[in-house]
């Protein structure tokens, strides 16, 4: 039995003063406080002084870090991208495939179902788990497409739909999906039925159309206000719905570059710690000097904190622990919001935190995915699984 102990602790709903977590096998046996319990007998204390503790933050968007991309074909890309995200806090992860030839597509699911179900490995460091896909592409809208190449775009259908859902055997947890195109609302029916979450983005929706995705099963907005619709005050749009329906969760690239901090502080004010969600939406580049990268098939130029393809911003350099800062400081959150919406929020976009699967808190009988925070959010250490201890 390890038992840990620091300043504070966030389940991230409940703040507990001076708290004592009890770990054992990889899971959180007890969530208390020194107060109501004493320390077990025989236990091992690590005590973390003025530290935080926070669950493992979860990151829904990544297509890669570290140099490499999640579509790589290299044994090593997976690894790699999953050492870097432990040391910025993030324990759980969804590789996101960009839209590409549907080969290369078909392929890199069937790579990143085989890491899903590999057992863990103690052998090659601390490592992020990847627990299921989001597939970005290729059902989205070419005037909404960012730097999706137009040529591999898809009109959604429930044949290809099927096509990518047996290549990924089954572990597709994310789709990105613009409801306006024609047969969308059939494959968001479909998905929605077999527990994805459906997620309306890279769209030009009119209010009527992202209203008719969201009855159809879209619960979710990926990375809103880049690649959607603008809004217009008289003609709201999807990111009128987006913004509106507290049915629906949503997140956003709180880098600063991708939206302006103060758009990213309305946002926050709509969306509220119960719906709003932050990603990275992360390229090979992430951690690594200026320079030319992969994203998919694309090549993509990073100079100064921006990644870009042919002038358009291509994904980002992001880290969470860096977006849960920036939380703070553009909006004036406190940490314990700050960290929901890194952590609780993204597990339940994925349903994943319920009784077969408990990731996004920290409870009795949940994985012993453990951050410690300072208490300005940032990351000393990351526990995944127990291990890291
Ligand atoms: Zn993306």
């Amino acid at each position: 039995m390890i038992a840990i102990t620091a300043a504070t602790l966030f389940t991230p709903l409940e703040r507990i003063e001076q708290p004592l977590l009890l770990v054992e096998d990889g899971s959180v046996v007890e969530v208390t406080s020194r107060a109501r319990r004493e320390t077990p007998t025989g236990s091992r204390v690590l005590d973390f002084s003025d530290g935080i503790l926070a669950p493992g933050y979860i990151d829904i968007h990544i297509h890669g870090g570290a140099g490499r991309d999640v579509m790589d074909a290299s044994p090593e890309a997976l690894p790699e991208v999953e050492r870097q995200l432990a040391s910025h806090g993030v324990s759980s992860y969804f590789p996101t495939t960009v839209t590409a030839p549907l080969d290369a597509t078909l392929s890199a699911l069937a790579r990143l179902a085989d890491a899903i179900e590999a057992p863990e490995s103690e052998s090659s460091g601390l490592r992020a788990r990847p627990l299921g896909i989001h597939l970005e592409g290729p059902f989205i809208s070419p005037c909404r497409r960012g730097v999706h190449p137009p040529a591999d775009l898809l009109t959604p259908s429930l044949v290809a739909f099927e096509r990518f859902w047996d290549a990924a055997r089954g572990h597709i947890r994310v789709m990105t999906i613009a409801p306006e195109l024609p047969g969308a609302i059939e494959v968001i029916k479909e998905a929605a039925k077999r527990g994805v979450s459906v997620s309306l983005g890279h769209s030009d929706a009119s209010l009527d159309a992202a209203r008719a995705g969201m009855a159809a099963g879209g619960r979710h907005a990926t990375h809103t206000f880049n690649a959607m619709r603008p809004l217009g005050h008289r003609d709201p749009g999807i990111l009128g719905e987006v913004l509106t329906d507290p049915r629906l969760s949503a997140d956003i690239i709180a880098d600063g570059v991708h939206v302006d901090p103060l758009i990213v502080e309305l946002f926050l004010k709509a969306k509220g710690p119960e719906a709003a969600v932050l990603i990275t939406d992360a390229t090979a580049a992430t951690g690594m000097p200026d320079g030319r990268y992969h994203l998919g098939s694309l090549e993509v130029e990073v100079k100064d904190g921006r990644c870009t393809s042919g002038g358009n911003l291509a994904g980002s350099v992001l880290t969470l622990d860096v977006a849960v800062r920036n939380v703070m400081k553009f909006a004036q959150w406190d940490l314990q919001n700050a960290v929901r919406i890194a952590t609780l929020n993204p597990a339940r976009v994925v349903r994943m935190n319920n009784s077969q699967n408990q990731i996004g808190s920290l409870k009795p009988g949940g994985r012993a995915d453990i951050l410690v925070l300072s208490p300005a959010g940032e990351v000393r250490r990351t526990i995944i699984g127990g291990a890291g201890i």
